[in-house]
């Protein structure tokens, strides 16, 4: 991994009271969470819905409090930060929503939108000053055209919407963007489309992404056109393989990435047996591996023993007590996303 490191998160954990019953009941959405984040990287985070990886963006751009661990940026240990470096943080890493149509404020114009978060962080900006900016800023993620400036969300399309929350995300500089399942709600026929402005942008600014996906196709593509990154496969709120994008891609350690990515719609690879596994499985409480309950490899020891997080090649670490001992055929790329 390249430094200097941006970002350092060491044990950290994630609880919430579950819903529903005596209210004592806690849910883990992330544990024991090691990761490094180095300048102008792009991570991709993978995982199915309730692994963890909307609550891992959340932490990171500081709008969820770990309850445990440490978090440093640039080396300062945020839980030490005072309200203004605080403020300077939130500054530093700003979140790029789901869904489009949720994030813009409807009763404000885009210029509106986009003078607003432009004028909060620059406090000096006069209103012409911050509505070149905001023309700019909307040329830069393809919607050019003074018109645009002056239309409201629901005058949009969800992705001229989802270009306009990348705008105001990068109208700020941040040094890292956490890009949460962007393209999801957006027709497939836009996504690459988007995909590949995110890219230039990152080109262009050299900003550090953290992309979060349940799509292990556009994590391929996306990482791919990026020529590298890394990825982080989240399940149940565990680190269960890390390492660089191609080689998880083209020959995952971990049962559940070889499972995520034989579930692909159009994988090849022993499609009907891990599919329907992961279909039918229930999400039991288990002591052991997580994954013990839906996995096809599994034995007497992971039902007893979390198996850890240890290095099965150069920057490559997987959590099964069998990686690189399962007589698994590598997995077949993943196909590339639709559109
Ligand atoms: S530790 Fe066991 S249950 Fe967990 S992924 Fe590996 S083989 Fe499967």
């Amino acid at each position: 991994m390249s430094d200097p490191r941006l970002l350092e998160l060491s044990d950290v954990g994630v609880t919430f009271r579950a819903k529903g019953g005596s209210g004592k009941k806690k849910l883990e959405a992330l544990r024991h969470l090691n990761l490094d984040i180095a300048s102008r990287e792009l991570l991709v985070v993978v995982g199915e819905s309730g692994s963890g990886k909307t609550t891992l963006g959340r932490v990171i751009a500081g709008l969820q409090r770990p309850t445990k661990g440490t978090m440093r940026f640039r080396g300062k240990d945020l839980a030490k930060a005072d309200h203004g470096e605080f403020l300077s943080y939130r500054r530093a890493v700003q979140m790029v929503h789901q869904d489009p149509y949720t994030s813009l404020n409807p009763a404000l114009t885009i210029e509106q939108t986009l003078i607003a978060g432009l004028k909060r962080w620059n406090k000096g900006m006069t209103r012409e000053g911050a509505s070149l900016r905001a023309a700019d800023l909307l040329s830069l993620v393809g919607l050019s055209g003074k018109n645009h400036l002056q239309k409201y969300p629901h005058q949009l399309s969800g992705g001229q919407r989802q270009r306009v929350a990348i705008a105001r995300a990068i109208s700020i500089n941040p040094e890292l963007i956490v890009l949460d399942e962007p393209v999801s709600m957006i027709d497939a026929s836009l996504r690459i489309d988007i995909l590949d402005m995110l890219l230039e942008i990152k080109q262009k600014l050299g900003t550090t992404y953290l992309f979060i996906t349940h799509d292990v196709a556009l994590a391929k593509y996306f990482s791919e056109k990026a020529s590298g990154g890394r990825m982080v496969v989240l399940y149940q709120g565990s680190v269960m393989e890390l390492g660089d994008t191609e080689t998880l891609v083209a020959a995952p350690a971990n049962p559940y990435m070889m499972a995520l990515i034989a579930s692909t719609p159009g994988s090849r690879t022993e499609s009907v047996t891990w599919s329907t596994k992961l279909a039918s499985s229930q999400e039991d409480e288990v002591q052991g591996c997580r994954f013990f309950p839906r996995c096809i490899y599994a034995q007497e020891v992971c039902h007893a023993t979390e198996p850890p997080l240890v290095s099965v090649g150069p920057d490559h670490l997987s959590a099964c007590h069998f990686s690189g001992k399962l007589p698994l055929r590598p997995a077949q790329p993943a196909p590339a996303p639709a559109g």
